[in-house]
């Protein structure tokens, strides 16, 4: 995997906060801003959506994206892509490399179906998007929420076609950033898993940088 750094400056950012572990964040990028998601520790998985701002109807469509790429993998290069075809954001610098798309967000049911049924009440990423939405008031729901990108985790796909959630590659400081294509809202769930290897069981902070 070929790893990019970003030339942006911190300090020139127009919007710099730091997500703690756990909690969900929902902020609209506009068309030609850019958004860093920095990994501060290491090992944490941010579980994340994108919705046009004009159209929530349209968004981020992972079978799209992946199959017009040709690649499973997203990276320095990738083009977003929304449900109608249209690019939402390209991915210009990573300095991690691996990024899932496949292994969806932790629910409720995932957990006792991945762990253990008395893992059920557990906090998920799931319980956080519809926290956000339902805070955001803005008629968006459970009907709304569909495959995500968790950046810095590592779901390799085995030679068999099985998915496999194994100890992270990412390292503080590691981060992604995206190239706003059009005005977009996004919706991330810092994850609060604490029964999966890909966040070494210690969810952590993001942090979250906008430039114009
Ligand atoms: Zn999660």
């Amino acid at each position: 995997m070929s790893l990019t750094e970003s030339q942006l400056d911190p300090f020139a950012a127009v919007y710099d906060f730091t997500l703690p572990a756990g909690e969900p964040w929902m902020h609209e990028v506009k068309q030609g801003q850019t958004v860093r998601i920095v990994d501060l520790e290491g090992n944490q998985a941010v579980d994340t959506l994108f919705y046009s701002a004009a159209d929530p109807g349209e968004r981020f469509d992972a079978n799209l994206t992946l199959s017009r790429q040709g690649n499973i993998y997203l990276t320095t290069g990738s083009v977003l892509l929304s449900n109608e075809g249209n690019p939402m954001l390209t991915i210009t610098a990573d300095t991690c490399g691996r990024h899932d798309t496949l292994g969806g967000a932790c629910a409720a049911e995932s957990n006792t179906v991945r762990y253990a049924l008395d893992k059920r009440p557990m906090h998920s990423c799931r319980d956080n998007y519809l926290a956000a939405l339902a805070e955001a008031d803005n008629g968006m729901s459970k009907r709304d929420l569909m495959g995500n990108i968790n950046f810095f985790m590592n779901v390799p796909v085995t030679a068999e076609g099985g998915l496999t959630f194994e100890d992270g590659i990412s390292a503080p400081g590691k981060y992604v950033e995206l190239h706003a294509e059009m005005d977009v809202i996004v919706l991330i769930s810092n994850c609060p898993q604490l029964n999966n290897p890909c966040n070494a069981y210690n969810p952590t902070p993001a942090q979250l940088l906008i430039w114009d």
